[in-house]
């Protein structure tokens, strides 16, 4: 790539929800802009300052249903809180009047679309985008305005203008060539401009150029998107814990901050569930060689975790685990299943074009059934289409049941070349049965550094909390702190 402008490294630095979160977290995240922009080019990514995308989705799901009072409050409120951080933060009243007259076209936009829906009783794919997106189409002038105020050069975009996707709405896949060039006409002249480039996450567009989002938590996407895309030399995605921790320390209160992780140690956990990376992150990284940070808006001092191909070996043991509680478990099964052909084919075909995630599989031939997790967010989805593809077995009875169990969750134990180290599932399923909890299912292999069980619902933390004890992972199964121990 033609580069003439960086002389100086390009860094890729995305702020999450709560780094945007009020007035007070603005200000932490714009120092941290200010100070990294004096040692390198810096591109920003911004997400939705926290709970508005939530808030959206609800006044989006409410003009589905007609309620158009209760759309108008939310609007209102969150038109409000955006206005409130904009005069506390932005003292010039000329660049305060402008930012109100944009946020307020961006509203006046999505009342018109909640207004269109309430009528029509019908909430399209594309509405509801458009609606989910005001909250970054907001934050990230807000955070340019604060900038600006304080004497750096930067301005605002919209991803639609860079990030070219597919149009699968909710969970767009980006198109790499595409936003590559676009990348380069878009960026590159303002980043040799010395102009901070700040974007809003979560969202992209058509080559046609209607709005698609990437899916709940998809700024961390979009940053390694821009980052991949511009050949960055480091990715740093600010938050608000101090790194990838052993397990998230909502649950598994001895959690520590990991220094280095591989990028398949890392993918593997925020496939499973670990929200402090969205699932598909690293993907855009896999060829390259970028490394990303994790590092804590609010405690930039603490040093973070640097996530990079090889990340660092620990003798193949645990390294960190992760859990998911959003989970279904789909049996498809009965006696007759063994005269169905190809059964697993088309159950997995089926599962594809849903779009569903199947997290595990685990088949019982005495039993005769076939048994896979996907998120509960595509369980109804996902079985009404299995279903319609076994109409005719299920007529047959052939196909006996396909039954669905909301009640699921899935624990996983990662950590490299794990597969190479003997008794880890024994001493997992020692740790679990110690605390009455009962595996309902195994998956081990399909990755080679993750292991993830099926446990009930109600046993999910009582599991973690048991493994991250097993496996010593708050203490003695860390090289730092052993050294500093002995
Ligand atoms: P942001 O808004 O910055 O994108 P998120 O809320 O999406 O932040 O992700 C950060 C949160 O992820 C943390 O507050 C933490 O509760 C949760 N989390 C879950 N698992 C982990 C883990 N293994 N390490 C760190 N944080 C985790
Ligand atoms: N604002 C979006 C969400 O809440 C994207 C993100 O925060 O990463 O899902
Ligand atoms: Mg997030």
């Amino acid at each position: 790539m033609d580069r003439p402008y960086k002389r100086r490294q390009l860094r890729v630095m995305k702020f999450g929800g709560t780094s945007v979160g009020n007035a007070a977290s603005i200000v932490k995240t714009v120092e941290i802009i200010q100070a990294a922009a004096r040692e390198s080019n810096i591109a920003v990514v911004v997400s939705a300052m926290s709970g508005v995308t939530d808030r959206l989705l609800e006044a989006a799901a409410l003009s589905e249903s007609g309620d158009r009072e209760r759309v108008a409050l939310i609007l209102e409120e969150l038109r409000k809180q955006h206005e409130d951080v904009a005069s506390e933060l932005i003292p010039s009243t000329a660049e305060r009047s402008r930012i109100a007259q944009k946020m307020r076209e961006d509203f006046h936009e999505v009342d018109h679309l909640c207004q269109g829906t309430v009528l029509l009783r019908k909430l399209t794919l594309e509405a509801r985008d458009t609606i989910s997106s005001l909250g970054e189409r907001l934050s990230a002038p807000l955070v340019a305005a604060v900038l600006a105020d304080r004497g750096m050069a930067s301005e605002a975009l919209d991803a639609t203008e860079l990030v070219v996707t597919d149009s699968y709405h909710g969970a767009s896949e980006p198109l790499i060539d595409l936003t590559r060039e676009r990348c380069e006409a878009r960026l590159l002249p303002l980043l040799r401009k010395g102009i901070v480039p700040i974007v809003t996450g979560f969202i992209g567009a058509t080559p046609e150029g209607v709005l698609t989002t990437l899916g709940r938590g998809g700024s961390d996407y979009s940053a390694t998107i821009l980052g991949a895309a511009l050949e960055a030399d480091e990715i740093v995605i600010w938050t608000d814990v101090d790194g990838v921790l052993t397990a998230d320390p909502r649950l598994v209160p001895g959690a520590r901050t990991i220094p280095e992780i591989s990028y398949r140690e890392a993918a593997e956990l925020a496939y499973f569930g670990a929200k402090v990376l969205h699932p598909k992150t690293l993907r855009p990284l896999m060829e390259s060689d970028i490394p990303v940070w994790i590092r804590n808006t609010f405690a930039p001092e603490q040093p973070g975790t640097k996530i990079t191909t090889a990340g660092s070996a620990n003798g193949g043991r645990v390294k960190a685990l992760t859990a998911i509680s959003d989970v279904a478990l789909i049996t498809v099964g009965g006696p007759g299943i063994v005269g169905v052909r190809d059964v697993l084919g088309r159950t997995f075909m089926t599962t594809g074009a849903v779009r569903a995630d199947v997290l595990l599989v685990s088949q019982s031939s005495s039993q005769n059934d076939i048994c896979f997790a996907v998120p509960s967010a595509v369980a109804k989805r996902t079985v009404d289409a299995l279903r319609r593809e076994f109409a005719r077995d299920l007529a047959h009875h052939h196909v006996e049941h396909i039954t669905l169990d909301q009640n699921a969750a899935i624990v996983a134990v990662v950590g490299e070349k794990m597969h190479g180290t003997p008794g880890i599932v024994g001493r997992a399923f020692g740790a679990l049965g110690r605390e009455n909890v009962n595996v309902v299912a195994i998956a081990q292999g399909s990755s080679e550094c993750n292991i993830s069980f099926l446990v009930a619902k109600k046993d999910m933390k009582a599991a973690l909390v048991a493994a991250h004890r097993e496996f010593e992972l708050g203490t003695l199964n860390c090289p730092e702190l052993a050294a500093s121990k002995s």
